[in-house]
């Protein structure tokens, strides 16, 4: 290559240097004039000037990069001055400020029996959360209540209901112990009215023949026929006919009625007998006698309504017994010797003890007035 020609490319060289730094001059003019023309509709491709200035020349500069690289093409390069600068690859649009949420309470759900309650708190962009509220509230449970009484043959059942939503509770009762076959179990607290008889009418007669002759019984059928009708009266109610015999002996003194209650009236048990004056509550025949004692030891022993009787009721007693149990408190009556207080008042001799309690603890209360026949009667004593 000859020094003329080398000298002829660098002056080439030089010159379209200065053609292209004179090229850029012009287009930053240009372009300034359009932001002063433009400025309400640059701002919505550029945030400030400063950007877009930043934008603009370090487009230049690639420019310049391109041109150096594309040299042997000069005359291109003016096309590039007509260009408005939006055609040209524009800034990235910067990335909006992230979303703050802003939570405001959805709802509240108030706690039930069994289920939490919380609140929901939603974004207005659908964001949404759960907070635990209160803890559930557990059932509020009533009293137990005896939906059926246990046998010594069945469970009973009973009942608790939620105050609050209703649920129900159910739970089986014991059977009652069996009251062992004769020879009897002395041991009062199992002597329980409910129950059933251990002994049989035969076993009552032969009972009652061992300590009075027929003659002196003054009944209106005979000592068989009664003590049929204990035995019927109180299998039909699940009732201890034949202890409820014994509590007739105790009653009546062997059938003699020696007391306020007059023979004719086939009241066996002091019914109505208040105080000496009163003849006490009279029965049509034997049997409604009997019917009348059986019902109304299951109105103090249980928590049966009249609608739960084996027969309509003959108990003219029956709801004072029942309310006397259950309104006052004091509770039915399981055995023979939670009479006292309850069926018989004080149901002890005052003359002897302080206290029903006294009594009961020497084994001397009305409840074992009735007790000490039955085991007469079972042969203990
Ligand atoms: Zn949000
Ligand atoms: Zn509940």
């Amino acid at each position: 290559m000859s020094k003329k020609l080398k000298l002829l490319i660098s002056f080439i060289s030089v010159f379209l240097v200065f053609s292209v730094i004179a090229c850029s001059v012009f287009v930053i003019v240009d372009i300034k004039k359009n932001i002063d023309d433009n400025s309400s509709s640059s701002s919505e491709n550029f945030e400030n000037e400063s950007s877009y200035f930043e934008s603009i020349s370090s487009e230049i500069s690639s420019g310049i990069a391109e041109e150096s690289s594309s040299a042997s093409e000069p005359e291109s390069e003016p096309e590039t001055e007509s260009k408005p600068p939006e055609s040209s690859s524009k800034p990235e649009q910067e990335t909006p400020p992230p979303h703050t949420h802003t939570y405001s309470v959805e709802k509240t759900v108030k706690p039930t029996c069994t289920e939490d309650g919380y609140t929901v708190y939603k974004c207005s962009c659908g964001e949404s959360y759960k907070t635990n509220g209160t803890a559930a509230l557990g059932h509020s449970w009533g009293e137990w209540k005896t939906t059926k009484e246990p046998t010594t043959a069945a469970e009973g059942e009973k009942q608790r209901n939620c105050t609050r939503c209703g649920e129900k509770e159910i739970k089986s009762i014991e059977k009652l112990p069996k009251p062992e076959s004769p020879p009897v179990n002395p041991n009062e607290s199992y002597m329980y009215i409910l129950g059933t008889s251990v002994f049989s009418a035969e076993d009552l007669v032969n009972y009652v023949l061992r300590y009075k002759s027929r003659d002196e019984l003054k009944l209106n059928c005979t000592i068989e026929e009664l003590a049929g009708y204990y035995i019927s009266e109180g299998a039909a109610e699940g009732i201890r006919g034949d202890i409820a015999f014994c509590q007739a002996i105790w009653e009546t003194g062997w059938f003699t009625f020696g007391g306020s209650v007059q023979p004719d009236r086939n009241n066996y048990c002091g019914l109505g007998a208040i105080d000496d004056t009163a003849g006490g509550e009279k029965f049509a025949t034997p049997q409604i006698g009997v019917r009348a004692h059986i019902q109304h030891l299951k109105a103090y022993a249980s928590t049966a309504t009249k609608e739960d009787l084996a027969f309509s009721c003959v108990d003219t007693r029956f709801d004072y017994a029942k309310d006397k149990v259950l309104q006052d408190g004091i509770g039915i009556a399981r055995t023979w010797v939670d009479l006292g207080g309850r069926w018989a008042q004080p149901g002890y001799d005052p003359a002897k003890y302080n206290s029903l309690e006294a009594a009961i603890a020497a084994g001397d209360s009305y409840g074992h007035k009735i007790l000490s026949k039955y085991k007469q009667l079972a042969g203990i004593s």
